[in-house]
C-alpha cells in the first residue's frame, strides 16, 4: 500500500502517536503527505497549480482562484474537532479489533457522544476502500448472516425451512465471500435467494474458483460456473475432507456479532452497510501494521457525510 514507507515518523502504539501528532499543524502536514502524495490540487477544480500561504496550510488555486486547504472535500471538512482527536479515533477504529463504541470514544478524547458517534460514521466512509476491490479467487467460502433478533431461532428456522427469498422484516441479511488468505465482501441485502447470490457472487468472485457452502438452497447454481463443494450443517458436518469447510467465513461472522454485542449493541438497519464498511476494512488490513492501517484509512478520506445524510439517508 505504499503509504506507510513514505511517512515522516513512525508509530507502534496509542503512545507514540499521541507523541508523534504533537499538534494540528503536524497533523495538517500528515494528512496533506497521505492525500496529496502525488502533490497538492484543488478540490475544487483537481488542477495542480497551487499557491501556498504562509499560515502552512492554506492555498489557493491558479486556475480557479478558490481558497481551500487539505480537509476541504474529505470526511474532516468543517469539522470543529481537532485533527489530534480525529487521528486518535482513526487509530481506535482501525486498530482495535472490534473497534470502539461512541460511549467509549466520547469518554477517551473528550468530546459529546453525539460528535463521537458522528465521527465514527464519517470514518466509516473513509473505510470504504476501492483497494479491496480485486475479484476473489482460488478457494473461497460464501455464507449469509442474519444482524438483530435472536441468533437461535435464526438459523433453526434457516436449517428446517430452507426456503428462498423468506421475509427479513425484523433483521438485517448479510451476504459474505471470503477468499482464503485473502480479503472478504460484505453486502446488506433485502432477501436471501439464489438470483441474489448468483449476482453477487458472479460480481466478486472469478469463475472456475473452489466455493465452498453449507447445504442451503439459494447457493444452488453456482455448480455451473464454479467449483461447488458444500457442507451440511443439519447433518452435523463441519469439516468434508479438509478443504471443504466454511469456518474461515463463520469466525468473522462470529467476531462481527461478537463486535456488535459487545461494543455497538444495536446496530440500525439504515446505517448497516457502513459498519459492514468497518468491519470489512480492519479484516482486509489484518495483515498490515497499525500505521499501514491508519494512514491507508487517512489517504481513503475523501468523500463526505453530512448529519442530515446520516439521519435521513
Ligand atoms: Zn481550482
Amino acid at each position: 500500500m505504499g503509504h506507510g514507507n513514505t511517512m515522516v515518523g513512525n508509530f507502534k502504539n496509542l503512545i507514540e502517536l499521541r507523541d508523534h501528532f504533537s499538534d494540528e499543524m503536524v497533523c495538517i502536514k500528515h494528512l496533506e503527505a497521505v492525500r496529496w502524495d502525488d502533490g497538492a490540487y484543488c478540490p475544487y477544480c483537481g488542477c495542480k497549480k497551487v499557491y501556498r500561504f504562509k499560515d502552512g496550510k492554506t492555498c489557493k488555486c491558479a486556475e480557479c482562484r478558490k481558497r481551500f486547504n487539505v480537509k476541504v472535500g474529505s470526511i474532516f471538512e468543517d469539522t470543529k474537532i481537532s485533527l489530534q482527536k480525529w487521528f486518535m479515533a482513526v487509530y481506535f477504529l482501525t486498530a482495535h479489533k472490534k473497534g470502539i463504541s461512541s460511549i467509549q470514544l466520547s469518554r477517551d478524547i473528550g468530546v459529546t457522544q453525539k460528535t463521537a458517534w458522528f465521527m465514527m460514521h464519517r470514518l466509516r466512509v473513509a473505510t470504504n476502500t476501492q483497494s479491496f476491490n480485486q475479484p476473489l479467487k482460488n478457494i473461497v467460502e460464501a455464507d449469509e448472516t442474519y444482524v438483530g433478533g435472536k441468533e437461535k431461532n435464526k438459523h433453526f428456522c434457516k436449517r428446517v425451512e430452507g426456503s428462498q427469498g423468506r421475509s427479513t422484516k425484523s433483521k438485517v441479511v448479510v451476504l459474505g465471500i471470503i477468499e482464503r488468505g485473502g480479503n472478504i465482501r460484505t453486502k446488506a441485502v433485502h432477501e436471501v435467494s439464489q438470483n441474489t447470490i448468483r449476482n453477487y457472487v458472479f460480481d466478486n468472485v472469478v469463475f472456475g474458483t473452489k466455493i465452498m457452502t453449507d447445504e442451503f438452497r439459494a447457493y444452488g447454481g453456482l455448480a455451473d460456473f464454479y467449483f461447488h463443494s458444500t457442507i451440511d450443517h443439519s447433518k452435523g458436518e463441519y469439516v468434508v475432507s479438509g478443504s471443504i469447510h466454511t469456518n474461515t467465513i463463520e469466525g468473522f461472522w462470529s467476531l462481527m456479532k461478537r463486535s456488535i454485542v459487545g461494543i455497538f449493541h444495536h446496530i440500525s438497519r439504515k446505517h448497516i452497510d457502513l459498519y459492514l464498511n468497518e468491519f470489512t476494512y480492519r479484516y482486509n488490513t489484518r495483515k498490515e501494521t497499525s500505521e499501514n492501517r491508519f494512514n491507508l484509512m487517512l489517504s481513503n478520506c475523501k468523500g463526505k457525510l453530512t448529519y442530515a445524510q446520516l439521519i435521513h439517508p
